[in-house]
């Protein structure tokens, strides 16, 4: 056994302990739970356990960490992770107490467990092995622990860019250690992941609604406007978007990096019987409409009558909800300007608003050939496996890594694809957990070597 599997083992009940300890402390987001309990509990850890140089840093919501551990080289590397978890829902979808971190079937079970504490524990515990078994770290390691994930990371960007200059500076890496491996339980190394652009848009006709016989001919229906407008956007037939240069930015040719989608496991009716359709797209297909194709989804629409029978009634407002995933360089600036610009005369007349709900950039990792496959060499020899994935079709806040410190990112799970995150019996296996601790260990004992 290597030895760091040895102390691993030996000091089991001491790190499993700390699991305890980190998940019972409620840290619900949105909640009045007691957030400086685990603030101070993590401070704590980092401190005693690292030996690292530990800040508090106010937002304008929640304090976020960050722990700097000094190494012998001058090489940076942060690690990112968050202390904040969903509420505990409905107690009776839960077969264990949520906030009671419990041992069943080689899983943990407990809120936060897998989102995220699981995985943050397991990269301490995992730096801590490294420091117990060689006394020092070879390059300066940094924490950045935030408490508002799971409302969005609203003050992220504001963060990151108010520590640019000071705790952050020295940083040439991020790590992002969140999310789930892959349903063959092989674990992945994450190079990008799609954007968001979501907004809603609403039609107004008048200034209420009138008899269809009355004023039929008279007043235009907002539901008809809405779908006129929505014809603007969309060409429904071409299934193409319309808004003036939302295109720009696509990966075309060599960006799209088959190669590493021809590796990616693909069972077609498995994945189809998931998704619950009759069938999906082959491989290639499947994995570049959702890595590198941008989409227009109606994700609701709403207005007039719907209920029983007939009512013959003219809506004088309708509106729809409507998200954009985003892919390589696609600007959320340029595709808003262009739905203002299609839309001038409409909003001008008060016949559309539209409100902004969500702007997240797509994020695409320059991150080296070399520095890749370091990550896979060292995911492999932790774990026994790896996947490339060259872009997450989810979305999550990467570009304040690649667009605010500039440095390349890579985010790598720990936690099993089951996890049931934001779910009840959301868990952890023993084995992602350990394997989690392994990896951490592997990363500062391989990067830059
Ligand atoms: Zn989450």
């Amino acid at each position: 056994m290597a030895q760091e599997a040895e102390y691993i083992k030996a000091h089991y009940s001491k790190f499993e302990q700390l699991l305890t300890q980190f998940v019972e402390i409620r840290s619900v987001s949105n909640a009045d739970d007691d957030m400086t309990a685990c603030i101070d509990f993590l401070k704590t850890t980092f401190e005693k356990l690292l030996n690292a140089k530990v800040t508090l840093v106010k937002t304008a919501g929640l304090p976020s960490l960050v722990a700097q551990i000094n190494g012998t080289s001058n090489h940076t590397v942060l690690f990112y992770g968050h202390y904040d978890t969903m509420p505990g829902g409905t107690r009776d979808l839960w077969e264990t107490d949520p906030f009671k971190l419990t041992l069943k079937n080689a899983r943990y079970f407990g809120r936060g467990v897998g989102d995220n504490k699981g995985q943050l524990m397991a990269q301490i515990l995992g730096i801590y092995t490294y420091i117990q078994l060689h006394g020092t770290l070879p390059f300066n390691v940094a924490f950045l622990v935030e408490g508002e994930e799971e409302r969005g990371s609203v003050n992220l960007k504001t963060t990151v860019s108010s520590l640019h200059e000071t705790l952050l500076k020295q940083v040439e890496l991020a790590v992002v250690v969140d999310g789930s491996i892959n349903q063959n339980d092989e674990h992945v190394v994450r190079l990008g992941n799609r954007g968001l652009f979501g907004f809603e848009l609403i039609t107004k006709t008048g200034e209420n609604d009138n008899h269809s016989g009355n004023a039929g001919n008279i007043m235009t229906s907002a539901a008809i406007k809405l779908v006129a407008v929505l014809r603007k956007l969309y060409d429904f037939d071409e299934q193409r978007v319309l808004i003036p240069n939302f295109y720009q930015g696509v990966p075309q040719g060599k960006e799209i990096k088959t190669d590493l989608l021809e590796a990616l496991p693909f069972d077609k009716e498995q994945i189809s019987s998931q998704m619950g359709l009759k069938t999906i797209p082959d491989k290639m297909e499947f994995y570049q409409r959702l890595m590198y194709q941008p989409t227009f989804n109606i994700a609701g629409i709403n207005g007039g009558y719907t209920g029983k029978g007939l009512k013959t009634v003219i809506p004088h407002q309708a509106n729809v909800k409507i998200d954009c995933r985003l892919v390589g360089n696609q600007n959320i600036e340029i595709i808003r300007k262009g739905l203002e610009t299609v839309l001038a005369a409409e909003i001008q007349s008060g016949e559309v608003s539209i409100n902004c709900l969500g702007a997240i950039p797509p994020s695409t990792s320059d991150l080296s050939k070399s520095l890749i496959d370091t990550f896979a060499a060292i995911i492999k020899k932790a774990t026994g496996s790896v996947v490339i994935e060259p872009v997450m079709a989810g979305t999550v806040p990467n570009y304040v890594w690649t667009e605010v410190l500039k440095v390349p990112v890579v985010t790598i799970p720990y936690a099993n694809y089951d996890q049931h995150n934001h779910a009840p019996n959301e868990n952890m296996t023993k084995k992602d957990f350990i394997d989690g601790i392994k990896i951490s260990y592997e990363l500062v004992n391989s990067l830059f070597k």
